[in-house]
């Protein structure tokens, strides 16, 4: 007999529930990875990534890894020995683009905020008068922090944009071109309600120009991947590595159907489900981490109340509602509680459900 395994309401920053649309297509059979009906899949998913990511870039592929490789991505192609990266860091994965900067040979120029606050675009830019890139994140999950990308962009100068997208691609605005992204990756395990395991990647034509000629990593060389993903144009597909084909459907299955229901709906469903969140655990009488007016509808931080055992609030929610929500990261790890509304949990629903449930969870704990 399977094993029947338990499933869980995902409410924490990690994955979400996937759309049932999604869980149906990973049950599809295994095809080839260079069979044409594969072929034809890959293609309509970079084209339902350019639609989420805002983008004409022909180079937008789902990338064989999860969202930290695309981070690395991003930078093993753009930066080398001496070449200078500024940094905003608000949180863990500003840090993390620091150490994957450095490894990869730059010069990190750290530009630190408080941990809940928004990225200050004028210390950013500021912070050293010709960087070959900046990097910053759009929605920073370790603290529920949105930032605003657009002034980066349009005052970048000469250097490269790179932009995190993890946890709002597909279910909050990104608009590529408009706000002058070079670089942005992503996750499918968050908003697009896909498993994890891919990386919405996108690269402008400028990025490409100048990329690093022979990156370190042969398998995340952006040159190399374009014929994989038919972004060098035409219908010749190079071998590169065999793709994910499971996974590339189940994430064709995702963005087909977030485009079905329609890309401003699905983010303005993500908009209402983490405002009503937001104000019901006000209501309750908790206090919110991130800072006001920056508050990432998909992702809430909330502190945890003086003298309740944070650890023990998210056993009673798993063990009595089978619901996940996360701890806080870093040195907020036993003090914030994160909470998720992405993909199909992004609905008014679920708001109800972990409100209700966190209440009795924080009585009884
Ligand atoms: N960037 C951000 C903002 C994230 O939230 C995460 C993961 O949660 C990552 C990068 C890394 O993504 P992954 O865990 O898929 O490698």
């Amino acid at each position: 007999m399977p094993e029947i395994l338990p499933s869980r309401f995902l409410f924490g920053p990690g994955p979400s529930n996937c759309y049932p649309e999604v869980t149906a297509a990973l049950a599809h059979p295994v095809i080839g990875h260079l069979d044409p009906v594969f072929i034809e899949r890959l293609d309509n998913t970079c084209e339902g990534l350019r639609t989420v990511w805002g983008t004409k870039n022909a180079r937008t592929l789902p990338l064989s890894a999860t969202g930290s490789g695309g981070m690395e991505a991003a930078f093993v192609n753009t930066v080398a020995d001496g070449d200078v990266a500024v940094i905003a860091v608000n949180g863990l994965f500003g840090e993390r683009m620091c150490e994957v900067a450095r490894r990869c040979g730059a010069t990190v120029v750290r530009v630190d905020h408080d941990w809940g606050s928004p990225i200050d675009v004028e210390r950013v830019l500021a912070a050293h008068p010709h960087p070959k890139v900046i990097g910053a994140v759009h929605a920073e999950t370790s603290t529920g922090v949105l930032s605003d990308i657009a002034p980066l962009g349009q005052n970048k100068g000469d250097a490269l944009l790179i932009v995190d997208a993890v946890t709002s691609l597909g279910g909050l605005e990104v608009l590529a071109d408009e706000w002058g992204i070079d670089i942005g990756y992503s996750c499918t395990q968050k908003c697009l309600g896909v498993p994890p395991g891919l990386s919405p990647f996108t690269v402008s034509d400028k990025a490409f120009e100048r990329r690093i000629e022979n990156p370190r990593s042969w398998y995340l060389d952006i040159g190399l991947l374009g014929g994989y993903a038919g972004a060098a144009g035409g219908s010749t597909r190079t071998y590169h590595h065999t793709a994910p084909v499971s996974m590339i459907t189940g994430l064709q299955a995702g963005l087909n159907r977030i485009l079905a229901e329609g890309l401003a709906a699905v983010q303005a469903r993500h908009r209402a489900a983490g405002a009503a969140l937001q104000a019901g655990l006000v209501e309750m009488g908790l206090e919110l981490f991130a800072a006001e007016g920056h508050r990432l509808p998909s992702l809430t931080s909330v502190k945890v109340p003086d003298g309740v055992d944070s650890a023990a609030v998210r056993r009673y929610l798993l063990e009595n509602f089978s619901i996940e929500i996360g701890s806080g990261s870093g040195s907020f790890a036993s003090s914030v509680w994160r909470i998720g509304m992405m993909g199909p949990n992004a609905n008014p629903a679920s708001v109800t459900l972990v409100l209700g449930a966190l209440k009795e969870a924080v009585a009884a704990a």
